[in-house]
């Protein structure tokens, strides 16, 4: 029995053997026919033309960030586009928050505002209340006085390595914690109760759903900055079960929680999960991805690290750890079986990484590790080659330079604008291109961040590195089978072929037939996660 038939279709199948159809029968959540759709489905839809893709897959984002944002004052756009503007935000929230409560703001750029907030203002703005508030990167954050002293950091900062507490001339602290750094005021709201966790699962899946996502996958959970939680997976297993994920979800587990196993020395399992759990564990809706290492840190932000330094600077980032520390942490990883997502922007990270995942690879021969490499900002002509000798998958985010790309530009200067989020040598060298958002880092939505990766304009109308620009079949392609593929799962998603999973949006118009331009404003009027409706119902 067919479950629904979707007919005057225009079928964006992603498939290369079959690129094209006009209709697709779905029957127990999965994609039966196409074209010559079996009689008798229980629902027929016309589509009157519309355009069906494989729905989208975030190939890296933050989820339960992303949802924990949507409560949290907006400090990232406007009418927030200045300091004053941004305190008189915090104070406006201030006024409905209790003394001692927090008031959580995410999304401010110091590219934008002219300067990192800092704590004396905040105090100002929110007397008596805890102010903390993250950069747009995600790798630094502005806490106020009250923090400050419940950190005891109030006076005078602490050493502590990947990270810095910054401070004026006179030593004392500004409020400016960058990196691990983060993971002080982390201590004081860490471990968030599950139940506020899968409650942020379920706002972002709503807006998902919306946006026409189908899959996404978590860039880092249960340990470092990036958690919410030592036992994150169970606040998406809950979700699940409460019929509230919504979309189907690959987590990545964060490096800090593989330990030894004590299994037999001759299993080659040197670091894992408890029980021996690894990439791949799990089914089509909740399932374990890669391990995720972050090995620098921001560009914006200016601590990636790079071989020279930052445009009329003198320096030139950090790594987040000793450079032997996260060698070893790839190779052990990756002998343990692990696929491998490594944080690395800056040209002297990715080196580190290049060299980590090759000399795995030579020492501990695996077929199709399909290790990663998230952002790939600032990358020499010969990175490139590299990476795809080693089969790399380049994770970059289109809509980063859009919202990022004014501060990226200034951050490296006019020599390197040529190596930033490359797309086109990526393609052109044979590597696979995923797409994906960092959200809550840019705004996540999928046409965005296609128009992102085909335009390549900042939000100033500076054009950002255009020679890396990709068409928008090409950026399609990305959202879809790329992701698919980063994630080990293009035998069941990211292409439309019978047998694949029912994961379908339908959009107002073909994205590859209407001018560039009009890409981001184009509608989203149904996505499909199993052959189900999660939003829109083409009535
Ligand atoms: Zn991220």
């Amino acid at each position: 029995m067919t479950d629904l038939v979707l007919v005057n279709a225009n079928v964006l199948t992603m498939d290369p053997n079959r690129p094209r159809a006009t209709a697709v029968a779905i029957a127990q959540g999965r994609i039966t026919a196409l074209d010559e759709v079996p009689p008798g489905a229980a629902r027929v839809a016309d589509l009157r033309g519309a355009t069906v893709l494989p729905g989208f897959h975030d190939a890296h984002n933050h989820m339960i960030g992303f949802g924990m944002s949507l409560g949290e004052v907006d400090i990232g756009s406007p009418p927030v586009g200045s300091l004053d503007e941004l305190y008189a935000a915090i104070a406006r929230r201030a006024e409905t928050t209790a003394p001692g409560e927090w008031v959580i703001g995410s999304g401010y750029d110091q590219n934008k505002l002219g300067g990192h907030p800092h704590r004396d203002a905040l105090d100002r703005a929110a007397p008596g209340r805890r102010v903390w508030l993250r950069h747009t990167s995600g790798h630094m954050c502005v806490v106020n006085s009250v923090v400050l002293a419940d950190l005891g950091i109030d006076t005078a900062a602490t050493e502590l390595p990947g990270g810095r507490v910054a401070t004026d001339s006179s030593g004392r602290p500004t409020g400016l914690l960058e990196e691990r750094a983060q993971l002080l005021v982390g201590s004081l709201v860490y471990p968030y109760p599950l139940a506020e966790l899968t409650s942020a699962i379920a706002r972002a899946a709503g807006q998902y759903l919306k946006e026409g996502v189908t899959s996404c996958t978590e860039a880092g959970i249960g340990g470092g900055w990036v958690a919410h939680s030592p036992a994150e997976l169970a606040a998406y297993a809950a979700a699940r079960d409460q019929g509230q994920l919504g979309v189907r979800v690959e987590l990545m587990t964060a490096a800090d929680v593989l330990h030894p196993l004590g299994a037999h020395a001759d299993d080659n399992l040197v670091a894992g999960l408890d029980l021996g759990i690894s990439t791949g564990f799990g089914d089509d809706w909740l399932r374990l991805g890669a391990v995720k290492i972050f090995a620098d840190g921001s560009l914006v932000g200016r601590t990636a690290a790079l071989h020279d330094p930052y445009y009329h600077s003198d320096t030139a980032g950090y790594l987040q750890a000793d450079a032997a520390d996260l060698r070893a942490a790839i190779i052990a990883a990756h002998r343990s079986g692990w696929q491998v997502a490594t944080h690395a922007i800056g040209d002297r990270a990715i080196d580190l990484v290049l060299d980590a995942y090759a000399d795995a690879l030579r020492q501990y021969p695996r077929p199709d590790p399909r290790h990663r490499i998230e952002h790939f900002a600032v990358v020499q002509p010969r990175q490139v080659a590299r990476a795809a000798e080693l089969g790399v998958i380049a994770v970059p985010q289109g809509r980063f330079a859009t919202e990022l790309g004014d501060g990226m530009l200034a951050a490296v200067g006019p020599d390197r604008h040529a190596w930033l989020y490359r797309q086109r040598s990526l393609l052109e060298a044979g590597m696979v291109l995923p797409g994906s958002s960092d959200r809550p880092v840019v705004a996540g939505a999928p046409l965005l961040g296609i128009d992102g990766m085909v335009n390549r304009r900042t939000s100033s109308g500076a054009p950002f590195n255009p020679d890396e620009a990709v068409t928008a079949e090409q950026a399609l392609h990305a959202w879809t089978r790329g992701s698919a593929y980063a994630s080990r799962q293009e035998h069941v998603k990211g292409s439309i072929a019978p047998g694949m999973l029912a994961d379908l949006v339908v959009l107002s118009e073909d994205p590859t037939a209407v001018s560039p331009d009009r890409i981001a404003a184009l509608e989203v009027l149904a996505t499909i996660v199993g052959g189900q409706f999660g939003y829109g119902s083409l009535d």
